[in-house]
């Protein structure tokens, strides 16, 4: 039991939480790296919704909300630490919800459906079939699903897979706390925050963001911008990390 004073209690239970469901099939090994590779960059955003970051939950909201067809791809780690917040965002936004694990079996894709239909997620059913310009199981997608989606919000995502779904013309929004990973560079929107963080402000700006601002923050939507926004933080909270 983590004592809620403790001064890392939520990065601790979100550690507590990777770890059962590690254990439980939902989340794989390699998830539990990716998720230390993520803390490691909260410390140096400094655990905290950025002013930048908040511009592009505004426009992630803005792409969401005015796009024909919008799916949230879902792995491991998203359902495992935010089930709940894909419900919120997926009433609010209207969009389609896909899983789609890099290690995918039909076990793991089994228990993270189960888990989010648990928690309110109506999840996309169907034929996976080898749709995306990618070899093996990577290419597995739902036709009715990610691959005719225009605009498709895949958090935690790989870099290959981001860019074969903007080689096929979609918008691609991800949530990476990492600004050099090949996936922020290759999207068109990342979103550097952590993804419990992010969510709910995505999912608020869905209800709140008035249309006529929408179309204001597409145009303006600079991927590069936010990177180096996120990049300049870090630069900043290390020169005065032992002042
Ligand atoms: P790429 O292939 O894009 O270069 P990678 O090898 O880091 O990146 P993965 O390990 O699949 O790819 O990606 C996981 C990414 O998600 C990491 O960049 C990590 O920083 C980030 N990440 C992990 N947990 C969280 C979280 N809770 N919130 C936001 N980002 C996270």
């Amino acid at each position: 039991m983590i004592p809620p004073d403790h001064p890392r209690y939520r990065s601790l239970v979100a550690r507590e939480r990777i770890a059962g469901c590690a254990r439980a099939g939902v989340v794989s090994l390699e998830g539990i790296a990716a998720h230390g590779r993520g803390e490691a960059f909260d410390y140096l955003i400094g655990e905290r919704t950025t002013e930048s970051a908040h511009v592009a939950e505004k426009t992630a909201a803005a792409f969401l909300v005015s796009a024909k067809n919008p799916v949230i791809s879902v792995n491991g780690n998203t359902a495992a630490l935010a089930a709940g917040l894909v419900r919120d965002l997926q009433q609010a936004s209207g969009a389609g919800v896909e899983v789609n694990l890099f290690h995918r079996t039909e076990e793991r894709m089994n228990l993270i459906t189960r888990l989010l239909e648990e928690n309110g997620v109506t999840v996309m059913a169907g034929k996976a079939e080898r749709l995306l310009p990618l070899s093996h199981d990577r290419a597995l997608c739902l036709r009715h699903g990610i691959f005719e989606s225009d605009v498709v919000l895949v958090p935690l995502e790989d870099g290959d897979r981001c860019q074969a779904l903007r080689s096929m013309g979609k918008v691609v929004i991800t949530i990476d706390l990492n600004p050099l990973s090949r996936t922020a560079r290759a999207a068109s929107l990342t979103i550097v925050d952590e993804l419990t963080r992010a969510l709910p402000q995505i999912t608020r700006f869905c209800r709140e963001l008035p249309v006529e601002q929408s179309a204001k923050f597409i145009r303006e939507c600079d991927n590069n911008r936010f990177l180096k926004s996120a990049l300049q933080e870090m630069e900043a909270n290390l020169a005065h990390a032992l002042d």
